[in-house]
């Protein structure tokens, strides 16, 4: 009886803590997927998407002891096979009013920066019953978003960079080809010109799309596009900037599981 509580323990701590996997080379780039810095909310089905700040700001605290370098996306792909080695972009999507108020203040007392997917119409939407209808349940309808002059506060820190995560996330999966193409197209220059910034990033909402999808994301002028495809992608061979990989960072995710995910990508027994 024992050994089988112990080797489902053993089990247990090696799918969350792929301790097994070699770490991926350090000189390849990470980026870090974020929704929200917030307190979990008591039987909440999204806390998963809020890293409370005590949490965020042990990651940061983290990663700058350990020598990671701060990058947005655009930099990080400019300049991609001469990045020192740790080089990191932490991504926020959809555009939460905490990113300001939890996140910033900590980005600005560890000097890093971030790349906001921001959705242009945000408010009082419950997007994640456009993955599954039985999602809706108003929590992140409920969830306040980030006013406009909220966004230009980030702006204004200079440690923001805006990118695009559609009109209304939708979902690419269901979507007709000329309702995304607007929802692509309009998003980007809707962003651009309401902040005066240039928007290269493009984040596919729920991390869903096809081969035509990531052809429509370059088509509409986007530099670079994020998946929720769990990893770490090579220096060499240069990826595909419109298929880039992200680490999800999860709520639930203690430190020792951060670091192991920054070291190797990803949790469990994936390939
Ligand atoms: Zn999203």
């Amino acid at each position: 009886m024992i050994w089988l509580v112990t080797a489902l323990a053993v089990l247990w701590f090696s799918n969350r803590y792929a301790w097994w996997r070699s770490p991926v080379d350090w000189q390849c780039p990470r980026v870090l997927m974020y929704h929200m810095v917030s307190p979990h909310h008591p039987k909440a089905k999204f806390n998963g998407l809020r890293v409370t700040p005590e949490r965020f700001e042990d990651q940061l605290a983290y990663l700058k002891r350990h020598g990671w370098r701060f990058f947005t996306l655009s930099e990080l792909w400019d300049n991609w096979d001469r990045l020192p080695e740790k080089s990191v972009a932490i991504t926020f999507d959809d555009g939460y009013a905490d990113n300001l108020h939890q996140a910033l203040p900590l980005l600005e007392k560890y000097d890093a920066k971030a790349t906001l997917y921001l959705v242009v119409d945000r408010h009082d939407r419950d997007w994640s019953s456009n993955k599954k209808a039985h999602h809706d349940s108003g929590e992140l309808a409920r969830e306040p978003k980030l006013s406009d002059e909220a966004v230009r506060a980030l702006i204004a820190s200079r440690r923001f960079e805006i990118a695009s995560h559609t009109l209304t996330h939708i979902n690419m999966g269901t979507t007709a080809a000329e309702a995304k193409r607007h929802e692509l197209l309009a998003a980007r220059e809707q962003l651009e010109s309401l902040f005066n910034v240039r928007v290269r990033s493009f984040a596919y909402p729920f991390g869903i799309h096809s081969y035509e999808d990531v052809r429509l994301a370059r088509d509409c002028g986007y530099d670079t596009a994020v998946t929720t495809v769990d990893g770490i992608d090579p220096v060499i061979p240069r990826p595909d900037p419109m298929q880039l990989k992200r680490i999800k960072v999860s709520g639930k995710d203690n430190l020792l599981a951060f670091a192991m995910r920054l070291r190797g990508g990803r949790r469990g027994w994936k390939k």
